[in-house]
């Protein structure tokens, strides 16, 4: 039987969640069983053309070169799946989002007539996304689950609570009441198994908002911890400034 295809895509990103994939390594060699990866520039140079089965796509769309990019990819996959924060939510790029377009452009190039740049922006911004495989950089194996639950075309059983369930669920103190560390935890989407609590770093949020997130009321706790309205903006919009639960949170005053 001819195995399903695949095709990795990159857009304006850091590459990190596709490092992620090649550092599967030996779970990477057993999912090769089951796909055929045609398209990866990162990892070869056989350029396979589509169409593809699954389309996986890093990175924020910050052009109008990358707009129809993903337009047409969408047409070349039947299954698209946005991978890590920046194809999720814009991620850190989509911080330029929050000055002026020129203002930016003019401090980075000398030269602007080349320069096509839009806001960034997740991918479903432009184009219908079928599954979302959060964080910055993703979680590897997230990304098996997500391959292996649509080769048996199941939903993907990934976790729509907070972090702070996972902080409870391995019993790491909250770093936030003991330490005073100022954490995303209680708004933030679960999956990385509280990665930074377990490190006494508090958590940035870069899985974007969980399901249902109280992110007002986060914000005005912030506020009682001793940051400014300023301050607490500027962690709303690191990595999903552009969703309207993070937007809010950055809104308090
Ligand atoms: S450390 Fe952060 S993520 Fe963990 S329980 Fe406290 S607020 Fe939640
Ligand atoms: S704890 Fe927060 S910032 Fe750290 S990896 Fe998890 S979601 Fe990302």
């Amino acid at each position: 039987m001819k195995k399903p295809t695949v095709g990795i895509f990159k857009f304006t990103s850091d590459a990190g969640c596709q490092l992620q994939i090649l550092n599967l390594e030996k779970e990477l060699l057993e999912l090769l069983k089951l796909i055929d990866i045609a398209y990866f520039p990162m990892a070869s140079r056989n350029y396979g053309k589509g169409p593809f089965d699954i389309g996986f796509v890093e990175g924020a769309v910050t052009s109008t070169e990358e707009i129809i990019k993903i337009k047409e990819i969408r047409e070349q996959c039947r299954i698209l799946v946005a991978l890590g924060s920046c194809a999720c939510y814009g991620g850190i790029a989509s911080i330029k989002n929050h000055k002026p377009q020129r203002e930016l452009e003019e401090r980075v190039y000398t030269d602007l007539t080349a320069v096509h740049s839009t806001k960034a922006y997740g991918i479903d911004q432009y184009v219908k996304v079928d599954a979302y495989v959060k964080g910055c950089p993703i979680d590897k194996n997230e990304f098996v689950e997500v391959v292996k639950s649509t080769l048996m075309e199941i939903k993907p059983n990934l976790r729509p609570h907070s972090v702070c369930v996972e902080c409870k669920l391995r019993e790491y103190p909250c770093i936030f009441l003991t330490e005073g560390k100022v954490c995303m935890g209680p708004v933030t989407s679960a999956g990385c198994g509280a990665l930074c609590p377990s490190k006494h770093r508090a958590c940035e949020g870069c899985r974007g908002p969980a399901s249902d997130p109280n992110t007002s009321s986060l914000a005005r706790t912030m506020m009682e911890y001793g940051l400014t309205p300023e301050e607490v903006r500027l962690k709303f919009i690191k990595y999903a400034g552009e969703t309207q639960a993070f937007k809010e949170g950055a809104g308090v005053r």
